[in-house]
């Protein structure tokens, strides 16, 4: 049987993958024959699917339409805040995929991406595709990062990440420790009170609560151009609410004012039933709730071998140095949703100047050639810093900085 082809890959179908979709089908591209998109989940709505009950639109964070959806006549502007995020988001982004005819493929897993030659392999659970470009979209929600501390291992109680959490209720009644700085953690914090019997918070370095009720741009900048710095240079990415603060909200000022959100520095160890602090002290602990963020989901591009010895990938002009045909999309500080959106216009510029007017690779008839060292790229064209590819903008996205603002609060 003859393998799959098309240009362009395209993996994941959160804002980030949908966005790219939207763009390239604007300068021409077709979904479903130029370029597919696959995902893993069972239905649509990204990683929002997965989201704990009680989270609500706008909350906390501001979630931004993706391109062309007003034109739908829908916004999270006006969407309802009274319901789970996880099914308003998931409700629009099928309309959405409805609507400009993306064809998502689903439930499709990437297990690795292939190097062979001047083409690129995607292995998936439905079976090869060749395509000469691929654009990773698969976000962080599927690597949730957990930092080791002594006695993890010991400890007896219940532990949950952000990724795994449900609900307040599944800790009714015990003294739960919360670790980590930022929204989520103190999201989780103001949910437990009145429901846990106590709750303790420990965060790495203090937390920064800024005196205005929003994120001071020049700092989110500076935030932001630290990952980015990162990223590029290939440094693993750093918080980037390690570089901002948190915006004292009226919820937030309050629960200060109650005394919830009282962060301690990190304790020295667990034990099989406490935390033990820097000083000695020991409190019984019954659950430990991890909202220490998440990285890229990027393993299954191991083959390609795009990391540096430092720990990340680097990235310039949207595509991956070590192998130009690989675009990132929705990576470091293009980790929100207006974010999602900036990447996706620029990542579909770079991926139309490289393939879009070039035919899918030819897929052989035979069994494929074993897979060669050197990387002859084909007809693929990197990607250079200005692709002059006009199509017309709809100014319907903020033309500010205001993805910063979302990016702040995306992980931990
Ligand atoms: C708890 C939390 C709250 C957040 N709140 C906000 C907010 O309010 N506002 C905001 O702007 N940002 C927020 N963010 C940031 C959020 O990450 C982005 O907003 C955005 O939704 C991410 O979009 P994405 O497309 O990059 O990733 P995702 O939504 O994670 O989509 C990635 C997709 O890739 C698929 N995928 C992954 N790996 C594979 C594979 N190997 N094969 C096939 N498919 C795969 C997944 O199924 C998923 O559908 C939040 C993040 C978190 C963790």
């Amino acid at each position: 049987m003859r393998d799959e082809t098309a240009s362009v890959v395209i993996i994941g179908a959160g804002q980030a993958g949908l966005s790219v979709a939207y763009y390239l089908q604007r300068l021409g591209m077709r979904a479903g024959s130029d370029f597919l998109v696959l995902d893993r989940g069972p239905g649509a709505g990204g990683a929002w699917q997965h989201r704990w009950e009680s989270l609500r639109l706008g909350s906390a964070h501001k979630v931004h339409d993706l391109p062309g959806m007003k034109t739908m006549g829908i916004s999270f502007e006006t969407a309802d805040r009274t319901r789970p995020a996880r099914d308003v988001v998931a409700e629009y982004y099928e309309q959405y995929e409805l609507h400009q005819d993306l064809r998502v493929r689903r439930p499709v897993q990437v297990s690795a991406v292939f190097d062979r030659g001047a083409d690129l392999v995607v292995r998936t659970d439905r079976g090869d595709i060749l395509a000469s470009a691929v654009v990773n979209a698969t976000g962080t929600w599927g690597a949730p990062f957990v930092p080791y501390y002594p006695g993890v291992l010991d400890f007896r109680g219940k532990q949950v990440h952000t990724a795994t959490y449900t609900s307040a209720e599944d800790f009714r009644g015990q003294r739960v420790l919360v670790v980590g700085g930022g929204t989520s953690a103190i999201g989780f914090l103001l949910e437990l009170e009145g429901v846990a019997e106590k709750t303790l918070w420990a965060t790495r370095r203090p937390v920064d609560f800024l005196d205005h009720g929003t994120l001071d741009l020049e700092d989110a900048v500076t935030a932001v151009a630290q990952q980015d710095a990162a990223a590029r240079s290939g440094r693993a990415l750093p918080s980037i609410v390690s570089g901002t603060g948190v915006p004292r909200t009226r919820r937030i000022a309050a629960g200060i004012a109650r005394g919830v959100l009282d962060a301690r520095p990190m304790f020295a160890r667990l034990e099989s039933a406490a935390v033990v602090w820097p000083d000695g002290a020991r409190e019984q602990v019954d659950a430990v709730v991890w909202a220490t963020g998440f990285r890229p989901d990027v393993r299954h591009l191991s083959p390609l071998k795009l990391h540096e010895k430092e720990g990340g990938i680097v990235v310039a002009t949207g595509a991956a140095q070590r192998d130009p045909r690989i675009f990132f999309a929705g990576y470091g500080p293009m980790a929100s949703t207006i974010g999602a959106n900036r990447s996706g216009r620029i990542v579909a510029r770079q991926v139309y100047a490289a393939v879009g007017d070039r035919p899918a690779p030819v897929a052989p008839a035979a069994p494929p050639p074993a897979p060669q060292p050197a990387r002859a790229r084909g007809s693929f064209r990197p990607a250079t810093s200005e692709v002059p590819i006009p199509f017309k903008e709809q100014q319907e996205e903020p033309q500010d900085g205001v993805s910063i603002l979302a990016r702040f609060f995306a992980d931990d």
